[in-house]
């Protein structure tokens, strides 16, 4: 028999020399000079930068990290040594795939998913945090079924598990027609073992971005990818000599290895556990890691699960679309008094989809209504912001927008599968009272679809978002007793906090003052703490006495001062899931601000991951700051370095999206009409001499400001 060390040594050989002849070939065909770069990074190779702290940007570089790197394959028996080893095969593999990369960006055509990009990685940021994704899986290998592939992934999903998969598996769920892809967390990665590296260069840039883990800082590292990354293989029998030597890799990060394949397993290591019984696998792999599962149960005839928010239900596949933008309709949640409730009751008025006409579009209108002794109408809004979550987690449904311009879709599956518009009541009623239990006793719903009776309940509706609206606009942060702090994003980024106020939300986008606020009244131990403001500093700036003593604290003293609207003097933290980056542009005195959806190059000669990356990890940046879209149009944005008015390049889509907002503060404070067109984006400058020139004819307000710095 031979022993499992051994094994992982011959898999190291076999990987390191595939890793050689992919890089010869490259250099044959491309140059040694030839540049070499993974999409949408600006990590470059993570895995060699993460281990040897070489940033790799040329097939020449790569040939020199590679020698450095065949020196982690010693084929000593220490234990360190061998784990050391897998890391060396994580590297080789990561070469074999750059090679792939030297000759396009896409090299799997789309078949495959490959390389994943920063803002991918970013984006796991708050379900991370929130635990709606509780752990990663890796799949590899062939399935004793096509059935069984498909029930091992749907599995995992409904459980929240996001799934990478290799190898043979991939065809196995395409033959069943599995729905994949990032947006439902199953990421087909590649075909091929080597794939492999795209999966741990993800992890890597995780503990680099939301942990500030340093290059070549391998204790960090192996502390985060343990701690914070909760993680685990599958592996189908037969397992191979390679595959081998890259579970050596994972077991090294903390990553437990369950297979069915006994075979020369000798001797086992405890993160490694046989389990003959393949359809026990999710089961085996959720106790060795020991993960909790965030499970509501709703009484539907669909699977109901986190993994389908991002599923999208096209027009082909649509039995009714209920079109807020061309038939009124609307969501909203109204607190009434107990005795008007009927707990768990949904009412129906109007036809259901039995009787609508295959593909039609139509209105809709979805009211719950609740009460509970410490329910407060401030609520509301928070709850009801929330149906759209709530209702994307039905698989086949698919939910966009909020208040009266949402949009429904149904699809014709969910319809087969007995799918019915009461089903929607029974989603609402069971997310309300489990998410938020500490303050609605009752709840019922009431689904309008009698097209007749809409407009006039839409008006209504339009007067309560109406009065709301006026209660936000008087939310200022004078206006308010205390702020809140969110330490949500600690069990990644450890020191990071957000001090979240009326006028600045904190950086994800996704907690406002009053999210905050509900947080703490739902659960006063939970991540949201009051945060008082009676000692003023400098309120210029944004410094109060209050605010640091908690930062202080709640960074575990890695934090000494916060200001709340500067970006020069100890702005705020990032911890990696901002929605946007804004960065001082020294030309124009002015900022650029770029949204993580947003490929293209800044005037500052960086994308946005490369913005990204110069802060994060709960660490203070002056010139770099991390924030929510929202926080663009606020009076307090920039404050201390004279406002929103230091804007001066933005990429189109945000633009648009913020201008009306943007245009009344700006007019407000600078008295200026129409200041979002001041402002450049990619259709008028990427580089700062076209920017310059733009601003230029704009004469915008930034050009005369004092220097930043
Ligand atoms: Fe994380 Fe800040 Fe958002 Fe809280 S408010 S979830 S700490 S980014
Ligand atoms: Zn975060």
């Amino acid at each position: 028999m031979k022993k499992l060390f051994d094994r992982v040594f011959d898999g190291a050989d076999e990987m390191y020399s595939i890793a050689e002849k992919a890089l010869c070939d490259a250099v044959e065909e491309l140059g040694g000079d030839a540049p070499l770069a993974m999409p949408n990074t600006a990590y470059y190779l993570a895995n060699f930068l993460s281990y040897t702290t070489r940033k790799v940007t040329t097939i020449g570089e790569l040939k020199e990290a590679f020698e450095e790197a065949k020196q982690w394959n010693i084929h000593d028996q220490n234990m360190g040594a061998v784990f050391k080893t897998g890391f060396g095969v994580f590297m080789a593999a990561e070469a074999i795939e750059a090679c792939k990369y030297a000759k396009g960006p896409d090299p799997y055509e789309g078949k495959y998913h490959g390389h994943l990009s920063d803002a991918e990685v970013r984006e796991l940021g708050v379900p991370l945090v929130t635990n709606d994704i509780p752990g990663f899986v890796v799949v590899y290998g062939k399935a004793p079924s096509d059935d069984e592939a498909v029930d091992i992934i749907k599995g995992y999903q409904t459980r929240g598990i996001f799934v990478f998969l290799l190898g043979e598996i991939i065809e196995q769920a395409r033959r069943k027609e599995l729905n994949m892809g990032f947006p439902v967390r199953v990421v087909a990665v590649g075909p091929d073992i080597w794939q492999v590296a795209h999966i741990i260069s993800f992890v890597n840039r995780a503990a680099m971005i939301f942990g500030a883990v340093q290059p070549g800082d391998r204790w960090a590292l192996d502390d985060y990818t343990f701690w914070r990354i909760h993680a685990f293989v599958n592996v189908y029998e037969p397992v191979s000599d390679i595959v081998v030597s890259c579970g050596a890799g994972a077991i090294a990060m903390g990553f437990p290895v369950v297979t069915d394949d006994e075979k020369d397993m000798w001797p086992v290591p405890k993160s490694i556990l046989i389990q003959k019984d393949t359809q026990a696998f999710i089961e085996t792999s959720l106790e060795a890691r020991d993960i909790k599962l965030k499970i509501t149960n709703v009484d539907i005839p669909v699977a109901f699960a986190s993994a389908f928010e991002g599923e999208i239900v096209r027009k082909a596949d649509t039995r009714v679309d209920f079109d807020g933008a061309r038939f009124p309709s609307f969501e909203l949640v109204r607190t009434l008094e107990a005795h008007e409730i009927e707990d768990h009751s949904t009412e129906l008025f109007g036809p259901d989809i039995d009787d609508m006409p295959e593909g039609e579009s139509l209105g809709i209108a979805m009211i719950a209504e609740v009460a509970g002794k410490n329910m407060q109408t401030d609520f509301e809004p928070v709850f009801e912001r929330n149906f759209h979550y709530f209702i994307n987690c039905a698989e086949g449904v698919m939910h966009t927008g909020q208040r009266d311009i949402i949009r429904l879709r149904v699809s014709k599956a969910a319809f087969d599968a007995g799918f019915r518009l009461k089903h929607l009541g029974e989603i609402l009623y069971a997310k309300i009272m489990s998410e938020y239990d500490t303050v609605v006793d009752k709840c019922q719903v009431k689904i309008y679809t009698n097209q007749d009776e809409l407009p006039a309940l839409k008006a209504m509706a339009n007067e309560v978002y109406d009065k709301r609206d006026e209660r936000l606009l008087s939310l200022t942060d004078e206006s308010v007793d205390v702020f809140y702090n969110c330490i949500l994003c600690q069990s990644f980024s450890p020191s990071h906090v957000c001090i979240v106020t009326p006028e600045r939300l904190g950086l994800c986008g996704a907690v406002s003052w009053l999210d905050a606020k509900a947080t703490n009244q739902l659960n006063p131990q939970g991540p949201c703490q009051i945060v008082t403001r009676d000692r003023p500093l400098d309120p210029e700036i944004g410094i109060w006495e209050d605010v640091n003593e908690n930062v202080v604290a709640s960074s575990h003293g890695n934090l000494e001062s916060v200001s709340l609207y500067s970006i020069m003097v100890d702005p705020m933290t990032s911890c990696g899931c901002f929605e946007c980056i804004c960065g001082i542009e020294p030309y124009s005195n002015g900022v650029v601000i770029v949204n993580r959806e947003h490929f293209g190059i800044t005037p500052l000669g960086m994308t946005f991951p490369e913005m990204a990356s110069m802060t994060g990890g709960g660490v203070q940046t002056p010139g770099f700051m991390g924030h929510g879209k929202h926080f663009i149009a606020s009076k307090k944005f920039m404050k201390a370095e004279g406002g929103s008015a230091r804007i001066v390049w933005m990429p189109k889509a945000l633009k648009d999206m913020v201008r009306s907002k943007l245009d009344a503060t700006a007019k407000e404070l600078y008295g200026i009409e129409g200041f979002t067109d001041m402002i450049g984006d990619e259709t008028v400058a990427e580089d700062p001499d076209a920017l310059m020139e733009f601003l230029t004819g704009k004469e915008h307000p930034a050009l005369g400001m004092d220097p930043m710095f």
